[in-house]
């Protein structure tokens, strides 16, 4: 058992917005941008200094404004001075920086919310007040979470609240590990009973669908409002479809892993330094994709108790998981290795090298991968039809292979494509 921290930012959307808050976010951007200012001049980039230097003037100046707003301006003064300070060096800015945005950084002195009557009470100049916000089935599960940070936002759609919660998950020892390759169009696991589990996506689809959409708008209107708001409706559109292809898929691979404890996934951060980047890419995800539904699944199977690791993803789609072979196409998505014979699709290999190098991280010694695969004469067995039968890809046919590759029921699911 081991203790982890599962940290995730809720959104709150407020019902009405009082007067009271018109100060409170003018007040503010005040503070922050006289706090950037005297930073700049004197080069501060301490939070403690800023604040030493700065409070009891401020204080003087707002004397009504709860001690915290100071602190809060302080943190926000510091980051902003800071990141300006990096983008000047490298000549990205000039000038001094200004805030411009509205934003109001809380701690939990500030405020506290109350999921259950939909309500969060604030610490303003005029004492706390109640603000209601339009509940959202997902709040319901940080009700024994614990609050931290928040930031009150203000933008043409309306004020909202974005609060930070945790909570402290055991993870268990895990039994074995599922594969989990991510690709452009398809979700593909490898289970620890040797098992191939292949998730149809069509997310690539989708993004062109999109893609071309936006481009249609493009050429018809060249400029205006109308423009604009057509491109971000789209927009939004398509990171809402995308973010519940996301929610679902983490869903169904989480409870896969369940049994096992463990779940194995690519470590992008190797990604960038491989030299093999662009080859290994090829029709694997969107990198913005990547990370976002990573992280999805992350949580999700932390809050259930299961272990995640990542491995280095270079080769994982050219090395023979068998023999350690190098494979070469043979066909339409499929990898043969010239050493040992085996052949399958290279989803399947992607999935499988990822399972055994998430073993060989976790200390245990892999055994040759070598189940009832001597069947056919010298060649394994696992040049599995299975596998070779999976590739139809319209949206309309139930899915989709899964393939397994040492017998065991096949087993199979995807997620409708929808039209736009
Ligand atoms: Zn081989």
């Amino acid at each position: 058992m081991q203790k982890e921290m599962v940290k995730l930012t809720a959104k709150f959307k407020l019902k009405k917005t009082l007067e009271g808050l018109d100060y409170l976010f003018q007040a503010y951007r005040e503070i922050v941008n006289f706090l950037i200012t005297y930073a700049f001049e004197n080069n501060v980039t301490s939070f403690y200094r800023l604040k030493k230097e700065t409070y009891k003037s401020l204080r003087k100046e707002y004397p009504e404004l709860p001690s915290h707003y100071l602190y809060t301006a302080c943190q926000m003064a510091t980051a902003i001075f800071k990141s300006f300070r990096k983008r000047k060096k490298k000549e990205k800015a000039k000038g001094k920086p200004v805030f411009k945005k509205e934003v109001i950084m809380l701690d939990d002195h500030l405020f506290k919310p109350n999921l259950e009557k939909g309500i969060i009470k604030l610490s303003t100049p005029s004492g706390r007040i109640q603000l209601e916000f339009y509940p959202a089935k997902y709040h319901e599960k940080f009700n024994d979470w614990k609050v931290g940070q928040a930031w009150l936002v203000r933008t043409p759609k309306g004020v909202f609240l974005n609060v930070v919660f945790s909570k402290e998950v055991e993870i268990k020892e895990p039994k074995a590990f599922v594969g989990v390759d991510l690709n452009e169009n398809n979700v593909t696991l490898a289970l620890p009973n040797g098992e191939f589990v292949q998730i149809i996506t069509h997310e690539g689809e989708t993004r062109t669908g999109y893609y071309l959409k936006r481009r249609k708008i493009q050429k018809k209107l060249k400029t205006g409002k109308r423009r604009k708001e057509l491109l971000e409706k789209y927009g939004q559109r398509e990171r809402n479809r995308l973010n519940d292809l996301y929610h679902k898929l983490a869903n169904k691979i989480v409870e896969l892993a369940e049994k096992y404890g463990g779940l194995a996934l690519e470590d992008l951060t190797e990604i960038r330094d491989s030299i093999r980047y662009s080859a290994e890419m090829n029709g694997r995800l969107h990198r913005w994709s990547f990370r976002k539904l990573q992280s999805i699944i992350e949580y999700k199977a932390k809050l259930r108790g299961v272990r995640v690791v990542f491995v280095n993803p270079a080769y994982t789609s050219s090395l023979c998981p068998v023999c350690g072979g190098k494979l070469s196409p043979n066909g339409h998505r499929v990898l043969k290795c010239s050493n040992c014979g085996f052949e399958a699709d290279r989803d399947v290999v992607g999935s499988w090298n990822i399972r055994l190098r998430a073993l060989k991280m976790w200390g245990v010694s892999v055994p040759p991968e070598s189940p009832p695969m001597s069947v056919g004469g010298g060649k394994p067995a696992l040049t599995v039809n299975a596998i070779k039968g999976r590739s139809r890809r319209d949206g309309n046919n139930p899915p989709k292979f899964i393939g397994s590759a040492f017998g065991g029921t096949p087993r199979a699911f995807s997620f409708k494509p929808q039209r736009i």
